[in-house]
């Protein structure tokens, strides 16, 4: 999809004005197909937490069970060619994420050739709160305890997090796509995926793990 080229060729006054309110855009696709592009709108400031998303969308995607990535395979397919997230840090409502009826960021509002002609799907995410969220709190208090004493709890909780970024991404895009589907069975999905992408993640982890000598990691075994 030509979005670059169509941010790039826009008059030079309009991007000039744009950086200097720090706003930049920032591009991840999902490994498997073409579109939906993901078109991540935020601050210059929040290059770090935008790592985060764009990661989780262009490495965890396609490493998640196939399953998981099934449940989705129809409402990815029938998404807009260009889905924005103004990535925030928190929401004044509290909300971890919205979807947009009408699409707000400037250069996605109206339909263009480059986004397909049609018109794109916007959402915000608030960043700062899917971080303090504890989307299953049993598991994820569970699995934080297994970690705890382990070398990799970091990584656990980075990991966690993106997964968490897509599974919102993926609830979003449902909603979308299927404006009809109540809020029930849109959230049963995409906890469904996200408990079963992170199950997936420590179980592999403990596959490698255990290859290696790192004793911090052996609570996690079955003995
Ligand atoms: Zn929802």
């Amino acid at each position: 999809m030509a979005v670059e080229g169509y941010l790039r060729a826009r008059p030079r006054r309009v991007r000039w004005r744009e950086w200097l309110r720090g706003r930049r855009y920032t591009l991840a696709s999902f490994a498997d197909r073409e579109r939906p592009l993901v078109v991540v709108a935020h601050s210059f400031r929040d290059a770090a937490r935008v790592g985060q998303l764009v990661a989780a969308v262009e490495e965890d995607w396609p490493r998640v069970p196939e399953s998981c990535r099934e449940a989705y395979e129809e409402i990815l397919r029938k998404a807009p060619a260009v889905l924005v997230v103004q990535l925030r840090r928190t929401n004044i409502c509290g909300c971890l994420a919205h979807r947009h009826v009408l699409v707000k960021e400037a250069p996605f509002a109206e339909p263009h050739e480059a986004l397909e002609g049609a018109p794109a799907g916007e959402m915000d995410i608030a960043f700062d709160r899917v971080e303090g969220w504890l989307a299953s709190p049993l598991m994820d208090t569970a699995l934080d305890t297994q970690f705890i004493a382990g070398s990799r709890l970091e990584e656990f909780r980075a990991q966690q997090l993106r997964l968490r970024l897509l599974s919102i991404l993926l609830h979003e895009a449902h909603h979308m796509v299927y404006s009809q589907d109540p809020e029930d069975s849109v959230r049963g999905r995409s906890l469904a995926f996200y408990r079963e992408a992170l199950a997936a993640y420590v179980e592999n982890t403990r596959a490698t793990m255990s290859l290696t000598i790192d004793r911090s990691f052996s609570r996690l075994g079955r003995d």
